[in-house]
């Protein structure tokens, strides 16, 4: 039975060089519309008297099923031209969490986030363990070549040829593109950089939510970047670094350079800036994302929730793929700086 009080839920499909000149209107329109999708699946559970953490994951869920953003189907290759996803979610009543690392096989890594936090005894789930835990929980499993988008493809093909470590590490003994009816790099043709003008972005997803029992959750799912090596994790899957929520001061998901945003634990941060130095999240959130990470050189930016359901945005780079509902139920989407 829906109970009425304000919910509210905001959210961001990554961050980066996004510029207006680059963009064709027709991929600016379908960013403005798989964003109003995933915000109002988010919003519709919220109006239902459904959870924050059910909410964030609806949003997350349209998003991962998305080849726009770095998140699920539209995630980038790794070095070794595999998808290696990564996801968390945070609970801001009871300080619950749940993340996932390094999966492939996993359709929507944000559920199998939720099911580590709901129905095992651990925080963090990585690689094929992770995988065991999903087939216990019959999770949605898809193959690798789920993933494979050619976006994402010709993304990697470009940044190998300016890695020097290219030559070395890229023999992949199991190379799935090699035979498949996937076609091969030198028949795809090259998307152009006026179709897809933000390669340098971070198309991480992100949901941050407040129920209308006043609990606020948040959480991220991603791709990583590409050419990653070695099982290279960032902060998306890392509480405290690229989701957190607490109802005592704010929710947060992060999109950025994931090396910075570890180091900074610009998540934890920003709700600590809120709790102990009593400032507004807005505030907070620019004091790391503009101040503190710009002198650390590091790219990104945050969406974040108040316990009274004010969405906060905060971004150092271009642009980021952005939107929240509000009081009334309008929604609001935007990509470049204002
Ligand atoms: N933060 C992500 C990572 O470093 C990337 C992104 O935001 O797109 O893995």
């Amino acid at each position: 039975m829906a109970k009425n009080k304000p919910v509210a839920i905001a959210i961001h499909g990554g961050a980066g060089t996004i510029l207006k000149a680059n963009m064709t209107p027709e991929l600016e329109k379908a960013y403005h519309a798989e964003l109003e999708e995933a915000l109002k699946a988010g919003h519709k559970v919220l109006k239902k008297g459904g959870s924050s953490v059910e909410a964030v994951q609806a949003a997350i869920v349209i998003m991962e099923d998305s080849p726009l953003f770095n998140a699920g189907k539209g995630a980038v290759f790794t070095h070794q031209k595999t998808n290696e996803l990564d996801a968390s979610i945070m609970e801001g009543k009871t300080l619950n969490a749940g993340a996932i690392s390094n999966v492939s096989h996993i359709k929507n890594p944000i559920k199998l986030a939720a099911l580590v936090m709901t129905e095992s005894r651990h925080v963090m789930l990585s690689g094929e363990g992770a995988e065991q835990f999903a087939q216990s929980q019959s999770v949605e499993m898809v193959k690798p070549e789920y993933f494979y988008t050619d976006r994402r493809w010709q993304q990697l093909q470009k940044v190998l040829k300016e890695d020097p470590d290219a030559s070395k590490l890229s023999e992949d003994k199991d190379d799935k593109y090699a035979s498949t009816s996937h076609q091969q790099p030198s028949q795809v043709s090259t998307a152009s950089d006026k179709v897809w003008p933000d390669d340098k972005k971070f198309g991480t997803v992100g949901a941050v939510a407040l129920d209308q029992d006043g609990n606020l959750a948040a959480g991220t799912s991603t791709g990583g970047l590409t050419n990653k090596k070695f099982g290279r994790v960032g902060d998306s899957p890392i509480i405290g670094a690229g989701t957190y929520a607490d109802n005592e001061s704010c929710a947060i998901s992060a999109t950025g350079h994931g090396e910075y945003f570890i180091r900074a634990a610009v998540a934890h941060d920003v709700c600590a800036r809120v709790k102990y130095k009593g400032i507004k999240l807005q505030a907070a959130s620019d004091e790391v994302i503009l101040d503190k990470l710009v002198k650390m050189e590091g790219q990104g930016g945050v969406v974040g929730m108040t316990p009274q359901g004010e969405a906060v945005f905060s971004f150092n780079s271009k642009g980021m793929y952005r939107g929240y509902v509000d009081a009334e139920g309008k929604i609001y989407t935007a990509i470049y700086e204002e």
